[in-house]
């Protein structure tokens, strides 16, 4: 940082004493991100408690061209809040519930708000907001914004893209660009709001957010059915959905691999079936409709799905705490694979259609070029995302699996491509993923989202080095 000492009493200035970590070993929880740590480093955590502190202190920082990486829960899998200069801006202080209009169906937010607790007063205020993902106790609204996130509930629902209708900003010069507005309709020129989602803090801070609500579920059903083969899990995904309409909320897969590891790996899980089945389909259903008989409608097409030999088995969750536990032997598979060893990840999204022929392609690339790597494909199959990780083979050292990233990171996406797919379904690019995106984007495309990012910050101060290299 130029002037460092200078700088960093006029941050303390803004924000006060409360709003700023300068010791090292506080300042390291700020700087990882779930999967990068090593070597983030930076002068000065800044914590504002306003939003006008938060363009106080961009001002400042614009004034005298210091980079600012901007932080919400750090759980984002890309390296986005990873940083080597100037300072982070984290929103946890800036938590607050602005506004609860139920009849308008809207919530208004601080983007430091935690998603659990936007989830919870949604709930309290008899309306659901959908976004439902892994890390929702600890992640922000204003980071699942800027990583345009997904979850499971997307199917029903639309990724947050979907579920925003306004935005608070502090633009790159300190400027507040108030979008708050609680509209269902407003064609008044270029959808701004929607540049900032996803934008990854590179085009600005993202201080305050309109969310959608919806009715609330009064049913909800959830089974995991046992499948014998891959093509039997689309079918029955086209079966359900013709049946159940958007009442269908969650279609998740887990193969027979993701099921071993947990139940090895994680305390509790357990495999609710007595033998052991190729694929599983994690389904839930809801209703706004309390009387709606979900689970007679879903055992009629289980019973339709049994009879054509798609399904093999399935069981039902009877409790919430049932449903938990069908859940977690889908949210735990991360987990568990770390704790099998060495694992190399993709997010990728194809067209649904084309999502078993993906995984069987892929899985034949693999193996002709590291035979015994285990695939443990799984995700948010009826997105067509899917989390397309490799464990490595037991017989070979982490490290030298790992040295293969690059080659299978090729392999994977250059077949996503092949397919008319994207090589970030949900994640984002953060750094991570930078060198893929350069790789597989038409020219234009990254011309385009340089344009707008110099536009936004000519002093490219805004998360610096994450997304493209200018
Ligand atoms: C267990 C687990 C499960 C997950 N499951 C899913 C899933 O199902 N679907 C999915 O999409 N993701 C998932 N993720 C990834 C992650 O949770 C999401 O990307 C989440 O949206 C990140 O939010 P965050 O607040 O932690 O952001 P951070 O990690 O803090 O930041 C992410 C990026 O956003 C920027 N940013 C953060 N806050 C702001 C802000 N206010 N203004 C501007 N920029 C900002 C950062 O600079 C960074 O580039 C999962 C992660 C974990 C650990």
């Amino acid at each position: 940082m130029s002037n460092t000492s200078n700088v960093l009493q006029q941050i303390t200035g803004i924000v006060g004493k409360k709003g700023v970590i300068a010791d090292p070993a506080d300042m390291a929880p700020y700087l990882a991100d779930a999967r990068h740590y090593e070597d983030s480093t930076c002068d000065l955590v800044v914590r504002p408690a306003t939003t006008d502190q938060v363009a106080a202190v961009v001002k400042l920082c614009a004034a005298e061209g210091v980079a600012i990486t901007p932080r919400g829960g750090g759980t984002g899998l890309v390296g986005g809040s990873v940083t080597h200069e100037g300072i982070v801006l984290s929103l946890d202080r800036m938590n607050s519930i602005r506004q609860v209009d139920a009849l308008n169906h809207t919530l208004t937010v601080d983007a430091g708000c935690i998603l659990a607790d936007i989830q919870e007063t949604a709930d309290e205020a008899g309306c659901l907001f959908p976004l439902s993902l892994g890390a929702e106790g600890s992640c922000q609204i204003g980071g699942n914004l800027s990583t345009n996130a997904g979850g499971v509930g997307v199917l029903r629902y639309g990724n947050v893209r979907d579920l925003v209708l306004g935005l608070e900003v502090v633009l790159p010069d300190g400027r507040i660009w108030d979008g708050m507005n609680a509209l269902r309709k407003n064609n008044t020129g270029y959808d701004l709001k929607q540049l900032f989602v996803g934008a990854e803090g590179t085009l600005g801070i993202i201080t305050g957010a309109v969310l959608k609500l919806f009715p609330k579920p009064q049913a909800k059903v959830t089974t995991l059915t046992a499948v014998d083969s891959a093509d039997a899990v689309l079918q029955l995904f086209d079966k359900v959905r013709a049946s159940l309409g958007d009442r269908l909320t969650a279609f998740e897969l887990i193969p027979r691999l993701a099921m071993e590891l947990c139940t090895a790996h994680i305390p509790g899980a357990v495999d609710p079936f007595d033998a052991p089945h190729s694929h599983y389909a994690l389904i839930e259903v809801t209703s706004p409709r309390a009387g709606d008989d979900l689970r007679g409608e879903l055992e009629e097409v289980l019973a339709t799905a049994f009879e054509a030999e798609l399904v093999s088995d399935a069981v039902f969750a009877e409790s919430e705490a049932q449903t938990l536990d069908l859940w977690r032997l889908r949210e735990t598979i991360p987990e568990a694979q770390s704790k099998e060893g060495a694992s190399i990840k993709h997010d990728v999204s194809v067209p649904v259609s084309k999502s078993i022929e993906f995984i069987t392609e892929a899985n034949k690339r693999i193996e002709a070029t590291l035979p015994g790597t285990r695939v443990c494909s799984f995700g948010h199959i009826g997105d067509g995302n899917i989390h397309y990780n490799l464990t490595q083979p037991k017989e070979i050292a982490p490290d030298a699996f790992m040295a293969k990233s690059g080659e299978f990171h090729r392999i994977v996406h250059d077949l996503v491509v092949e397919l008319g797919g994207s090589i970030s379904a949900e994640h984002g690019i953060g750094t991570f993923k930078r060198t893929e995106l350069a790789h597989y984007s038409p020219e234009i495309d990254i011309e385009l989202m340089r344009r707008i990012k110099l536009a936004l910050d000519p002093h490219r101060i805004m998360n610096p080095g994450k997304i493209f290299d200018l």
